[in-house]
C-alpha cells in the first residue's frame, strides 16, 4: 500500500466533492439548496475534526451506516440480509431505544461523522429513531427505505427536517422491480416519489446491479425517468450473492467494467443528478470500504454485551465513540 496516502485529505476531497454536486443538484430547489449549503459549511467543519482527531492518532470514519432495525415488511429475492437472518419479520425485543440513538447520534457529531446511513431491515419502521435523527442538522441521514411506510406525516417530518433524505430502492422499470421486491411494489414507490416531488423534496435512489439489470439501470430512459420523478442521486450497488443459485447474478470484472465507464458517461452528459457507486468507486480508489483504512463505521439496531457493541467494517478504531457506546447498558443473551 502506498504509505503516503493521505486517508483524510481523500475522504474530505470525497465528501466535499458528494456535497458540492448535491448542492448543484437541487440548485433550483431553494429551501433544500438554503439546507444544503449549511450543511456544506457544517460538514467542512466536520471534517476539520476528524483532520484533528486523525493528526492525533485516532481515524474517525466520515460514514456512519446505523441498522435501527432488523424488521422488514418485504421478502425481496436473494436479500443477503434475509439470508443471513440479519432481517426478520417481527421487531425484535431489544432493540436500542430512541434514547440510546439520541446518544449515538450526538457522539458521532461530536466527533466529526457527517453522514449516518439509517438503514434497516426497513428503517422507516423506527419513526422514532427517525425524528430524533431530525434533530441533528449539522449531519446528513440518508434513510435507505423500500417506501412502504412513505405518508403524510413522513412527507412532513421531511419537509421539516431536510437533513432527512429517503434513499428509495428501485431495481429497474415496473417489472424487474415488482420481480425482485414483490407484486405492487414499484408503483408504491413511483407514488412516494410523487408525494416528495410534489412538496419540493429531494431524495435518491438505490439501486441493486445484478448481470440481469445492468443495462437497464444505466440505460438513458430509467435514469431519465427517475430525473424527472425528482431524484437527484443515484445510488448503484453491486448485487452480493448468498446462494449457490443467485451466483450467476453477481456482476463479474466485464460488467463492473461496463458500469464504470458508464457511470463516467453519466457524470458528464447528465450532471443534474448525482452517481455514486458501491463497491465501485471505493474499489477504484483501492478497497476502502472492505478492507482498508476506514470509511465506514457499521451500528446495529441490537444491544450487545461487549466492546463489540460498536460493530466496524474495515477494523478502524473508533475511539471515543467505541469507548462510550460500550457504557450503555449490556443485555445479557442478546444477540447480533
Ligand atoms: S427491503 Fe431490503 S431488508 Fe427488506 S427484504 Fe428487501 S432487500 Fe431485504
Amino acid at each position: 500500500m502506498d504509505q503516503a496516502f493521505d486517508m483524510q485529505a481523500y475522504m474530505t476531497r470525497g465528501v466535499e466533492r458528494v456535497v458540492g454536486d448535491i448542492v448543484r443538484a437541487t440548485f433550483k430547489n431553494p429551501r433544500e439548496s438554503a439546507y444544503m449549503a449549511r450543511f456544506a459549511l457544517a460538514s467542512r467543519a466536520a471534517s476539520k475534526k476528524r483532520r484533528k482527531a486523525e493528526n492525533a492518532g485516532e481515524h474517525i470514519p466520515p460514514f456512519l451506516i446505523a441498522s435501527i432495525t432488523s424488521q422488514c415488511n418485504l421478502h425481496c429475492a436473494g436479500c443477503y440480509s434475509r439470508c443471513n437472518h440479519a432481517t426478520v419479520d417481527e421487531a425484535p425485543a431489544q432493540l436500542l431505544t430512541k434514547e440510546e440513538w439520541l446518544r449515538v447520534f450526538k457522539e458521532a457529531g461530536e466527533l466529526g461523522i457527517s453522514f449516518i446511513l439509517l438503514a434497516g431491515g426497513e428503517p422507516m419502521l423506527r419513526r422514532d429513531v427517525i425524528e430524533a435523527a431530525g434533530e441533528y442538522p449539522d449531519i446528513l441521514f440518508p434513510i435507505f427505505t423500500n417506501g412502504a411506510f412513505m405518508d403524510e406525516q413522513y412527507f412532513r417530518l421531511l419537509d421539516r427536517c431536510r437533513n432527512l433524505v429517503p434513499i428509495m430502492s428501485i431495481e429497474g422499470g415496473r417489472e424487474t422491480t415488482d420481480a425482485r421486491r414483490g407484486q405492487g411494489v414499484y408503483d408504491r414507490l413511483t407514488a412516494g416519489m410523487a408525494g416528495l416531488h410534489q412538496r419540493g423534496l429531494i431524495f435518491g435512489a438505490s439501486v441493486t446491479v445484478t448481470t440481469r439489470n445492468i443495462h437497464e439501470v444505466s440505460s438513458d430512459a430509467f435514469l431519465k425517468n427517475l430525473s424527472e420523478r425528482g431524484c437527484k442521486a443515484v445510488i448503484f450497488v453491486e448485487f452480493v450473492p448468498v446462494t449457490e443459485d443467485s451466483q450467476e447474478l453477481a456482476p463479474g470484472d466485464g460488467e463492473r467494467a461496463y458500469l464504470s465507464r458508464e457511470i463516467d458517461r453519466l457524470r458528464a452528459e447528465h450532471p443534474e443528478m448525482v452517481y455514486i457507486s458501491f463497491p465501485g468507486d471505493e474499489k477504484s480508489r483501492g478497497g476502502l470500504c472492505r478492507g482498508g483504512p476506514g470509511v465506514l463505521s457499521h451500528q446495529r439496531p441490537r444491544r450487545r454485551r461487549t466492546l463489540s457493541f460498536f460493530s466496524v467494517l474495515g477494523h478502524q478504531r473508533a475511539g471515543r465513540f467505541a469507548e462510550r457506546s460500550a457504557e450503555i447498558p449490556s443485555v445479557p443473551g442478546a444477540a447480533e
